[in-house]
């Protein structure tokens, strides 16, 4: 895909014109400056701005309650009892999976326990896990305590894969030559989709593929990949993955996570997992004094183990229908890969080298963020940002992160962006 820009400020708005996108904007709330306009908001890498309908989608909820207490849970509409199967099918579009392999729940560090709990069963001669540094803080400290949980040692079955020295990211070759390496040791590996810090994209079919060859689980963590780029889970084989929905799912704090199950794992209901009454067969799980055994639902729900949140789902809801009526990822990936490659050329028009951006310059190896890290005085660059009207954030010791969405975010604003780094002094 070749795309050529221009630096002129009516390239930017012409680009707005033509956008066929361009009317979704007026779905959310943008956070507003001191100046009463709306913020360059660069930050739904973090947490994505409030959909408008989710007050609605709330509201109703609310009336639910008000008005029905219990009854609400077998109530008409979107009974509170099977809440999250209004979630499973536009989820499942959004991350290339069939349905029964998908399910809304708990926040993402936990399905990830709960992930490895089925999937990281360490034997004398097989238990290494291999992940990406720098992941996570909160993968990191999952993955540890999975390891010390089962009385191992991080030091002998963590392995990590790095960029090379004086490099940013990490080369796919050498993540196949770590899995190789370590073939008949390593029991899972397990990696972000799309890395935090530097917004790469990960080869995650290639990976996976390495990995099952020699009968390692394959794992991934697409917080940053779901709703930024387009996912095939069942097609790549992926064993699992987990994701949240506050980021680029823009369903708010704390909103609803997801995981994804293979079908080949999700129907087998002999697989040891960690268990709760949902997760059990619904004909049944009412009699639970009666048939005291636990009997998992044959699909992703198997996994579920409580209740469904309806105040960090509802917003959810509202969220994913925007994401179907943009027609799903493919129309918001190419717009996704103009903008982050107009903000990348905007960049590049700077001589001066006082940033350099780390993210992958390959549109396929990249999501829309753009990590730019500052060489002289990052925090000033950030504030000098935060002044200008703009919402993007920092990571010590000096990188900014900024991710221009395609639901939300204009060509104009990306131009703007630029101007104010490339005028820093
Ligand atoms: C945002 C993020 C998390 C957050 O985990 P929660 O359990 O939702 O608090 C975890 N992992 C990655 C890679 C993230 O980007």
């Amino acid at each position: 895909m070749t795309m050529t820009f221009s630096a002129d400020e009516d390239f930017a708005l012409r680009l707005d014109a033509e956008d066929p996108l361009r009317q979704f904007r007026e779905k959310f709330h943008l956070p507003l400056g001191k100046d009463g306009k709306p913020l360059i908001y660069f930050a739904g890498n973090s947490l994505g701005p409030m959909p408008k309908a989710a007050r609605q989608i709330v509201d109703e909820e609310l009336d639910n309650w008000a008005r029905l207490g219990v009854d609400a849970h077998h109530a008409t509409g979107t009974p509170w009892y099977s809440y999250h199967e209004a979630l499973r099918e536009p989820s499942a579009r959004l991350v290339g999976a069939k349905p029964l392999e998908v399910i809304c729940m708990n926040s993402l560090t936990v399905n990830l326990h709960l992930m490895m709990a089925t999937f990281y069963r360490p034997t004398k001669s097989r238990f290494k896990i291999l992940m990406e540094d720098p992941a996570f803080p909160s993968d990191n400290y999952a993955i540890k305590t999975q390891i010390v949980h089962y009385g191992l040692d991080p030091k002998d079955a963590l392995l990590l894969a790095r960029p090379r020295k004086g490099e940013f990211t990490i080369r796919t070759e050498d993540i196949l030559d770590v899995i190789e390496e370590h073939s008949d040791r390593l029991a899972v590996v397990i990696f972000g989709g799309v890395n935090f810090f530097t917004g790469q994209l990960l080869d995650i079919e290639g990976i996976t593929a390495a990995a099952r060859k020699h009968g390692i689980i394959a794992g991934f963590d697409l917080a940053h990949a779901i709703g930024n780029v387009p996912l095939s889970l069942h097609d790549w084989n992926i064993d699992f993955a987990v994701w949240c929905s506050y980021k680029y799912l823009n369903a708010g704090p704390g909103a609803v996570a997801g995981a994804f199950v293979h079908e080949r794992h999700a129907t087998n209901t002999s697989l040891p997992r960690l268990a709760g009454w949902f997760g059990n067969d619904p004909t049944t799980r009412f009699r639970l004094h009666l048939e005291p055994e636990f009997i998992p639902v044959p699909s992703a729900d198997g996994w579920q183990i409580s209740n469904p949140p309806i105040f960090s789902m509802a917003p959810l809801r509202a969220s994913l229908a925007i994401f179907d009526k943009a027609g799903g990822m493919e129309p918001l990936r190419a717009k996704s890969s103009r903008l982050t490659s107009h903000l990348e050329f905007l960049l590049n028009q700077n001589a001066s080298k006082r940033f350099t951006i780390i993210t992958p310059k390959s549109p396929n190896e990249r999501g829309c963020q753009l990590s730019i890290l500052a060489h002289e005085h990052p925090k000033e660059l950030h504030n000098e940002l935060i002044t200008a009207g703009v919402k993007c954030d920092f990571r010590e010791p000096n990188v900014i992160r900024g991710a221009p969405t395609p639901l939300y975010n204009t060509f104009h604003e990306v131009w703007r962006f630029a101007r104010i780094l490339n005028e820093h002094r």
